[in-house]
């Protein structure tokens, strides 16, 4: 499978082909309905979302190698299971 990064430069060339072998014409594209015109320049249009898909893994990471974490998080709903036992909530 490829990777996002791979795939944005497949989609550049794609353009770059798509427009004569010219790359500056790119910019100048008007196929608001193609497919790939979000992704013409070869960048991820939306970052944050990148970002935060990066962020996600990271703490996967982290509560699998931290089982305290993970429970914590697992729990993180749930208001009586850090109370004091016999204390009700
Ligand atoms: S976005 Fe524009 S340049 Fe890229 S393939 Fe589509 S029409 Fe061609």
């Amino acid at each position: 499978m490829a990777t996002k990064s791979e795939l944005l430069k497949r989609i550049r060339l794609n353009c770059i082909e798509c427009m004569g072998g010219q790359s500056s014409y790119i910019e100048g594209c008007t196929s608001l309905k193609c497919q790939f015109f979000k992704f013409r320049f070869g960048k991820d249009p939306d970052p944050v979302s990148e970002k935060m898909k990066e962020a996600g893994l990271r703490l996967a990471r982290m509560r699998k190698n931290n089982p305290i974490a993970m429970k914590l998080t697992q729990n993180s709903n749930d208001n009586t299971s850090l109370s004091p036992q016999g204390v009700s909530a």
